[in-house]
C-alpha cells in the first residue's frame, strides 16, 4: 500500500450499525428479532398494490430530481391537513429515505467547524454524518426515566459557533414525545441563537394515547429556520422502500436539492406514486394504523410486566424500553442483549448504542411492531430468561 492510511477517520474504526449487527445475529441464530425496527408483515395491501400498479402502468425512468410533482404536492397537502402547516410543493424535496434527507441537509448546510447541537440518546447516523460534513457535535445528554430537556443544559451547550440543532421527535429509542414546553424552549433557543433546526420527524404518525404530533416548524419563529424530515417507510410500514423527504423554506430547500442531486439524484418512481396516493388516504386509515401499533405496545408492555420486567413508559415509535436493575437483572445492556440472543432466542438493542459518550447502560430497547403470536412467544422466552437471571444475581457481570 503506497497511499498511507486509507479511509476517512470518521469511518476507520467504526463498527457496523447496532441494528445491522443485531439483525445479522438474529438471522444466524434464528432468534425472534425485536431489535431493528421494522414491521413483521409485507406492509398494508393497499399501499403495496398502489406501488405494483404504478410499476406496471407508469414510467420507470428517472423522475424529476426533486421528486414527482404529485408527491411533493401530496406531502404539502398532507402536512396542511394533519399538522396545520402551510408548506408549498417547491419546499418539499423527495429523498431516498430520511437518512438521505439528513445527510443531504448536513452536507448542504454545515460548514467546517460549525457546531451542531444534538440530544442524546441520538440516532446512530447523526454523529458520523455531522462529523463527515465537517461539523462539530455538541451533545446534550438526557437521562431516564423522563428524558427531560431543560434550559440550563441547552444554553450550556450553545456557543457562538453553534449553527444547527439536529433532533428527533418523537424520539427513537425512548418512545418519548417532546412536551409543548420543551418544544417551546427549543424554538426559543433556536431563535435566540439564530440556529437552523434539522428536525427528524419520521415517527410523526406513530404516536399513542390520543397525543397528536407537534411539528417544530409550526412554533413561533421556526417556519423559515426548520428543515422538517419525514419518512414514508414509517408512515406506511414499508421500511425497505426508502422514500423520505425534507421540507424547508425556499432558500434552504434550494441548497438541500443541490446536495440531494449528487447523492441519490432520484428515488424509484413507482414508490413515489404509491406514497403520493397513500398520503391522501382518509384520516381513518392513519387512526387505524396507530391503534394497531398501540395495541401491540400494550400487549408487549403487559406481558413483560407480568414477567417481572420494569417497562418504561413510551408514547410513540415502535419501541419500548426495559430497565434492567429495576427488573432485578444485574447485567448491563450489552451483556443482556448478548445473553438473550443466545440463551433466550430474542434480539434487542442496547440503549447505550445511542450515546456517543457517557452512555446510559441499564436500558434495552424492544421493537413491538410484530404479530401477537410473535410478541407472546418473545415474552415467554424473556420471562424464562429473567427467572434464571434473577435466580443467579451477578452471574455474567
Ligand atoms: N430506524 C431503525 C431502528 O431504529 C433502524 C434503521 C437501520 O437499521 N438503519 O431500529
Amino acid at each position: 500500500m503506497t497511499h498511507g492510511t486509507i479511509g476517512h477517520p470518521v469511518y476507520r474504526d467504526m463498527p457496523t450499525t447496532i441494528f445491522e449487527h443485531m439483525s445479522a445475529r438474529a438471522r444466524e441464530t434464528g432468534a425472534i428479532n425485536l431489535g431493528q425496527g421494522f414491521p413483521e408483515g409485507p406492509g398494508p395491501r393497499v399501499v403495496l398494490e398502489a406501488a405494483a400498479d404504478a410499476l406496471l402502468t407508469r414510467s420507470s425512468q428517472y423522475p424529476p430530481m426533486a421528486g414527482l410533482p404529485e408527491l411533493r404536492e401530496a406531502v404539502a397537502a398532507h402536512y396542511a391537513r394533519h399538522q396545520g402547516l402551510d408548506l408549498t410543493a417547491p419546499e418539499v424535496i423527495v429523498t431516498s429515505g430520511a437518512t438521505e434527507a439528513i445527510a443531504a441537509t448536513l452536507l448542504a448546510l454545515v460548514q467546517p467547524g460549525d457546531e451542531v447541537l444534538m440530544l442524546a440518546p441520538l440516532y446512530d447516523a447523526y454523529l458520523p454524518l455531522v462529523e463527515r460534513a465537517g461539523g462539530v457535535a455538541r451533545v446534550v445528554r438526557l437521562t431516564p426515566p423522563d428524558w427531560r430537556i431543560d434550559r440550563t443544559m441547552l444554553e450550556a451547550a450553545v456557543s457562538p459557533r453553534t449553527r444547527f440543532l439536529l433532533m428527533n421527535n418523537p424520539v427513537n429509542p425512548t418512545g418519548a414525545v417532546m412536551r409543548a414546553d420543551e418544544l417551546a424552549l427549543i424554538a426559543e433557543v433556536c431563535v435566540t441563537h439564530d440556529l437552523i433546526a434539522i428536525c427528524d420527524e419520521v415517527w410523526e404518525h406513530v404516536t399513542f394515547d390520543g397525543v397528536a404530533h407537534r411539528p417544530l416548524m409550526a412554533l413561533p419563529g421556526m417556519r423559515d429556520r426548520t428543515v422538517k424530515i419525514g419518512s414514508a417507510g414509517k408512515i406506511f410500514s414499508v421500511t425497505g422502500w426508502k422514500v423520505g423527504w425534507m421540507c424547508a423554506a425556499p432558500p434552504i430547500a434550494t441548497l438541500l436539492a443541490r446536495a440531494h442531486q449528487f447523492l441519490t439524484f432520484t428515488t424509484p418512481p413507482n414508490l413515489q406514486w404509491a406514497v403520493a396516493q397513500g398520503l391522501g388516504f382518509a384520516d381513518d386509515w392513519f387512526v387505524e394504523q396507530r391503534a394497531g401499533y398501540q395495541a401491540s405496545r400494550d400487549r408487549l408492555a403487559r406481558g413483560l410486566r407480568a414477567a417481572g420486567y420494569h417497562v418504561l413508559p413510551g408514547g410513540a415509535t415502535w419501541f419500548l424500553s426495559i430497565d434492567l436493575p429495576a427488573s432485578g437483572i444485574a447485567l448491563n445492556d450489552m451483556d443482556f442483549c448478548e445473553r438473550i440472543i443466545t440463551e433466550a432466542g430474542v434480539a434487542a438493542i442496547p440503549v447505550s448504542a445511542f450515546y456517543p459518550h457517557d452512555p446510559v447502560t441499564h436500558l434495552v430497547r424492544l421493537c413491538f411492531c410484530k404479530s401477537d403470536a410473535v410478541l407472546d412467544e418473545a415474552v415467554a422466552r424473556l420471562a424464562a430468561f429473567r427467572q434464571g437471571a434473577v435466580a443467579m444475581p451477578g452471574e455474567g457481570r
